[in-house]
């Protein structure tokens, strides 16, 4: 397995692409708590994987930076003006980037709870799959996951046994990551990459 460390709330080892969508989490004496990861899965447009603009630039990255462009595709109207991100996006291949320091709140989840505490942006870290309701994740998706989500818990001790999906925390809005991904996967592999980590 690949180690990913966590240095000063960046993910060594990810291409780091600063999104100008963040502030400063709320702070508990004077330290920003974080308290869980929430798993989402994202595709641009909808359902089409990989898909970049002439330049190259993958739209879900050009979505993250506000630089995806109307034109483009008729989607892209309804959500080029959203300013929106998720601390790391995970490709179909497995490639990670990061768009927002962990220590720094992200604008992910929206308006969401989890065990009764309202807007889980402050509290929790964001990660974007590159995919949709319909398809099966790709296995390289879900190692390099339970490698980063391993790397979280390392650096963010208290996010351990907090994974949450985006549906769960906003049940009524959200329904990603959808029905197709296999949390059991995520939790055995997760688990063997701690105990390994461990020993
Ligand atoms: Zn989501």
């Amino acid at each position: 397995m690949q180690n990913f460390l966590i240095k000063d709330g960046l993910l060594q080892g990810a291409n780091f692409i600063p999104s100008p969508n963040f502030n400063a989490r709320p702070t508990i004496q004077g330290k920003p708590t974080i308290t869980g990861i929430v798993i989402h899965n994202i595709s641009l447009p909808p359902s089409q994987f990989g898909k970049t603009d002439k330049t190259g630039t993958h739209f879900v990255k050009s979505f993250f930076q506000n630089q995806l462009n109307p034109d483009d595709h008729e989607y892209f109207k309804t959500i080029a003006n959203l300013q929106v991100s998720a601390h790391l996006f995970i490709e179909r291949n497995g490639q990670v980037t990061q768009f927002v320091n962990f220590d720094d709140r992200a604008w992910h989840a929206g308006q969401s709870s989890y065990l009764g505490r309202a807007n889980c942006n402050d509290f929790t870290i964001g990660i974007e799959l590159e995919g949709d309701d319909f398809s099966e994740f790709t296995d390289v998706q879900y190692d390099v996951l339970a490698q980063v989500i391993t790397a979280i818990h390392h650096a963010y001790p208290a996010t351990h046994r907090h994974l949450m999906g985006h549906s769960d925390i906003a049940p009524n809005r959200k329904t990603d990551p959808g029905e197709f991904f296999e949390w059991g996967r995520l939790r055995q592999l997760v688990g063997e990459f701690m105990g390994d980590l461990g020993k």
